[in-house]
């Protein structure tokens, strides 16, 4: 779920031509919990904005935005890390390791990956 009341545009066509168009074309994207995308962004198809993301606004995001990830321009570079309140992270305060759902099928186990822990100003830690 994302907040924005300022207009977004999500496109659905990785290759758009206006004479060959059907459904099957239908590429989605994924706008993950608690995500920002700021006004008159546009956002291409097959993108994942993960959760907390802050998209500035403007920007034209061609690539995935990983959890907590900063990202503007055009195209959206990533530049840091914010945290739940917005702030951008910049203190790192320690390591955790996280365990992550498999993606593919078959593929139950989670995979261990390490996580930089920030401290935000507002007091809270943010695992990114
Ligand atoms: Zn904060």
């Amino acid at each position: 779920m994302f907040w924005s009341v300022l207009p977004v545009t999500f496109t659905n066509d990785l290759y758009p031509r206006a004479f060959s168009w059907g459904e099957e074309k239908v590429v989605s994207t994924v706008v993950k919990k608690g995500a920002s995308i700021g006004a008159n962004s546009t956002i291409v198809c097959g993108v994942v904005v993960g959760e907390y993301a802050l998209v500035g606004a403007g920007s034209v995001v061609t690539k995935d935005v990983p959890r907590f990830g900063l990202v503007y321009g055009n195209p959206a570079e990533f530049k840091g890390f914010v945290c739940y309140c917005g702030r951008r992270l910049s203190k790192v305060v320690g390591i955790r390791e996280a365990v992550e759902k498999g993606k593919g099928e078959g593929e139950e186990k989670g995979v261990c990956k390490e996580r930089e822990v920030y401290k935000c100003e507002c007091g809270q830690e943010v695992e990114v």
